[in-house]
């Protein structure tokens, strides 16, 4: 372990405060290092990563295969703006689209970024391919969602910390109760240019719709000429035990959304994937990034592609989430009053009696383990794929040792 540095963590989260804009609520932990699934923080200390960054980091910290791939293009050329080709972006651009069984890819930073760029496509599909009349474009989401921060995303929150005090609003969305296809159903017309849907709601708490709701959505869409936007920022790269959780459920939408761990948890990677009837709706000058595609962002997201192609993440994030689900199961009752999981992803509802969330977050991290609570009594696991099983057994152990204390 190389030395700490001198400061204590008492003066990083002062400074942090009072030079900060204060947007975050984090945990008062401040981390130093990190590898695989394990971070360090300032005064030496060591804890089990079971947020991930909200899985940007699912391959772990520093992976090697992702460092190499990010240091060697250090030496090379780290960005050319699109104003010329670079020699990463073709072969990522290539391997996302096979990776995903797609035609094309849009090439962007931020989450937020490429769900922006989705709803500029499915307008402009919209207008130019089914024939929706200037400027009546709908795009239909769901309650409870959750794709970003920015104006015209937050206009479609019904978070109200999200939303209030940050209008006017962008119009043209209408939002129905998540995983109900009737309530969906009804309010498509003919003005409807897409659905975007998170396939599984992960800030509201890792919410998995009813079985079949992606398949029935993916029918409705269809027969309605309307795009079927599948939000995979959290949800894909293998988090569910799968590239994609669409692919769980059997459904291919028109358009994947990606970000998070598409940048190895290195660099901020996003894209917009489908198919040249969709994605080639754009014509040259009609959007872009200073930093979308850029060779570095490039070469790290091609080497994560390749990380993907070979399955053993997918089967791994499954394997290792099907033990953590038993052992949650078995804590509903003692402190817990749910689960809900998809792969390595797990959301668990303490009861509200014995703490909130933030409480339980707080004695997880006092015992080693960091975990997010999410919407008051909700904690989140989602820990690095490359962690092991003894160490998730580990974690659970804390967080029964965690209720035992609070007196469950
Ligand atoms: C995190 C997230 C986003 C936004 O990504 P940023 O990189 O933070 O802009 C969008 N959609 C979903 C489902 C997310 O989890």
């Amino acid at each position: 372990m190389t030395a700490h540095l001198a400061a204590s963590t008492e003066h990083y989260l002062a400074q942090a405060e009072e030079f900060g804009a204060h947007n975050y609520h984090p945990l008062p932990i401040v981390v130093s290092e990190a590898f695989g699934a394990w971070v360090t923080d300032v005064d030496g200390k060591r804890y089990l990563d079971c947020l991930a960054a909200y899985s940007a980091l699912n391959f772990g910290h520093g992976h090697p295969v992702l460092v190499d791939a990010a240091k060697a293009q250090l030496d090379r050329v780290t960005l050319t703006s699109r104003a010329f080709h670079n020699d990463r972006l073709g072969p990522f651009l290539e391997g996302l689209a096979r990776l995903a069984g797609k035609e094309m890819v849009l090439a962007m930073n931020t989450g937020a970024e490429a769900v922006e760029s989705a709803i500029k496509v499915a307008r402009a599909w919209g207008y130019r391919v089914k024939g929706v009349g200037p400027g009546r474009a709908k795009i239909i989401v769901a309650d409870g969602n959750f794709h970003g921060r920015t104006t015209t995303i937050i206009s479609f929150s019904d978070d109200p910390d999200a939303r209030a005090d940050f209008g006017p609003y962008t119009p043209g969305f209408v939002s129905v109760p998540y995983g109900d296809a009737a309530a969906l159903a009804a309010a498509i017309d003919d003005d409807t240019v897409a659905v975007l849907l998170e396939p599984i709601q992960g800030e509201a708490g890792i919410v998995v719709p009813p079985r079949g709701y992606l398949a029935e959505v993916r029918r409705l869409t269809r027969d309605a000429n309307v795009l079927f936007i599948a939000d995979e920022i959290q949800s894909g790269l293998g988090r569910t035990g799968a590239t994609f959780q669409c692919e769980n459920e059997g459904v291919i939408p028109d358009l994947y959304l990606l970000g998070k761990a598409l940048g190895g948890g290195i660099v901020p990677v996003s894209a917009v994937v489908g198919d040249a009837s969709v994605l080639g709706v754009l014509r040259p000058g009609e959007h872009g990034s200073t930093f979308g595609g850029n060779p570095l962002a490039a070469a790290v997201g091609l080497a994560v592609v390749g990380l993907l192609e070979t399955g053993d993440y997918q089967r791994r994030a499954a394997a290792l989430g099907a033990g953590l689900r038993a052992r949650l199961d078995a804590l509903v009752g003692r402190g817990v009053v749910e689960v809900r999981s998809a792969g390595l992803w797990a959301g668990v509802d303490i009861d509200p009696a014995l703490a909130t969330g933030r409480q339980v977050a707080e004695l997880l991290a006092e015992r080693g383990v960091l975990a997010k609570d999410t919407h008051g009594s909700t904690i989140r696991l989602a820990p690095p794929i490359v962690v092991e099983a003894e160490e998730l057994d580990w974690a659970v152990d804390q967080l029964e040792a965690v209720l035992a204390e609070l007196g469950a």
